[in-house]
């Protein structure tokens, strides 16, 4: 069994082929709105997952959110390929400069799984990219280890249903006190901020 402790105010890097499980896998182990997917960004955007020609738009949202939540300490899940070095290196830089940790979760999926996975569904990208993305997974895992991670993990696909997540210290929401409710309905408009 693999025991995957993330501390409360770390990002979570799911890195993994099309089809690994990735989105499955963060459904799993976190809430809603730990989850920051840039599959779902593009959508938030352009309205459709699939188009590529927002995916400088959906990344720069996808960065902002979770730089948003780490910033204020709160847990964060990428829920993208992360299967480049600019794509990691930029999540790094993220964590790094609100001074959060980073834990990566590698999803080690074997082509004929995701191909068959990715086949099965809705949104198909097809055999050609998914070879390709194996491809760069291969050259990700050789590279993990001198990237300077809190932690990271390597699951195979016999691996991840026996993983364990377990979060320590993680941030409750903010409770309401009387006095932002009775601020919220004076001032709707006013934010404060932090
Ligand atoms: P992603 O592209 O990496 O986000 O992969 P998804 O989480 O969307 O999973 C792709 C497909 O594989 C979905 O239809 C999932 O239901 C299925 N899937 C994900 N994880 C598993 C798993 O552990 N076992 C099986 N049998 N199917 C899975
Ligand atoms: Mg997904």
């Amino acid at each position: 069994m693999t025991d995957i402790v993330v501390p409360g105010n770390a990002l979570v890097v799911l890195l993994g082929p099309a089809g690994s499980g990735k989105s499955t896998f963060a459904r799993r182990w976190f809430s809603e709105t730990e989850v920051v997917s840039s599959d779902r960004c593009r959508a938030m955007i352009a309205d459709s997952e699939m188009d590529i020609s927002v995916s400088a738009r959906a990344f720069a949202l996808f960065n902002d959110i979770l730089r948003h939540r780490l910033e204020i300490g709160r847990l964060a899940v990428a829920d993208s390929t992360a299967l480049t070095t600019l794509a990691r290196r930029d999540l790094r830089t993220t964590a790094r400069r609100a001074g959060a940790p980073v834990v990566v979760v590698a999803l080690d999926v074997s082509l004929r799984t995701c191909t068959a996975r990715d086949a099965a569904r809705e949104r198909i990208v097809g055999e050609q990219v998914v070879a390709r993305h194996v491809a760069l997974l291969r050259d990700a895992l050789r590279a993990l280890p001198r990237e300077g991670y809190q932690a990271w993990h390597r699951l195979r696909e016999e691996e991840i249903d026996d993983a364990v997540v377990r979060v320590e210290g993680r941030r409750p929401p903010v409770p309401v006190t009387p006095e932002m409710q009775e601020a919220y309905v004076r001032e709707p408009w006013r934010r404060v901020s932090r």
